[in-house]
């Protein structure tokens, strides 16, 4: 008799650290308040940090990126502020349309090898929520 192999467990998200979400796609911005954290972590003063990477945009600041499109904070072991990463990169991908919206999902499942292509969007949502996310804008 042949035996099932039982369905590999996998969280419904891990992070495969691909990197492909820091491609700057859509802006990445700071707000004022997150800078200091973010400017130490890189060993530069505040003003520092906003003049090396970033450009200041209706009182927020949008982080630069390279001629290839990758965030300019990405470095070779990945997010150079990861302890203090802005809020839309901690966010990621239990954004509010994504949540809100299958076929957004279907995109960030194409896009983000981290989340379980086994998932159906409404365990991805049950899931989100036990993380504290949900399809509100926060
Ligand atoms: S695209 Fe997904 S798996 Fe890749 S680094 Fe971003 S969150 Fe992680
Ligand atoms: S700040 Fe960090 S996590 Fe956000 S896009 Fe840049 S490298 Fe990626």
């Amino acid at each position: 008799m042949t035996q099932m192999k039982p369905k590999k467990h996998r969280a419904p998200f891990e992070c495969q650290r691909c990197n492909d979400c820091c491609q700057g796609r859509g802006g990445i911005f700071l707000e004022a308040g997150e800078i200091a954290a973010a400017a130490a972590l890189v060993d530069l003063s505040p003003d520092q940090f906003i003049a090396r990477h970033c450009r200041e945009r209706d009182g927020r600041y949008e982080v630069l990126v390279g001629a290839d499109g990758a965030c300019g904070l990405m470095g070779p072991q990945g997010c150079r502020i990861h302890q203090a990463k802005p809020a839309i990169c901690r966010r990621w991908p239990f954004f509010p349309g994504i949540l809100a919206n299958p076929s957004a999902f279907e995109d960030a499942r194409q896009a983000c090898p981290g989340i379980d292509p086994d998932i159906s969007h409404e365990e991805f949502v049950a899931y989100a929520r036990t993380q504290g996310y949900s399809e509100e804008k926060s």
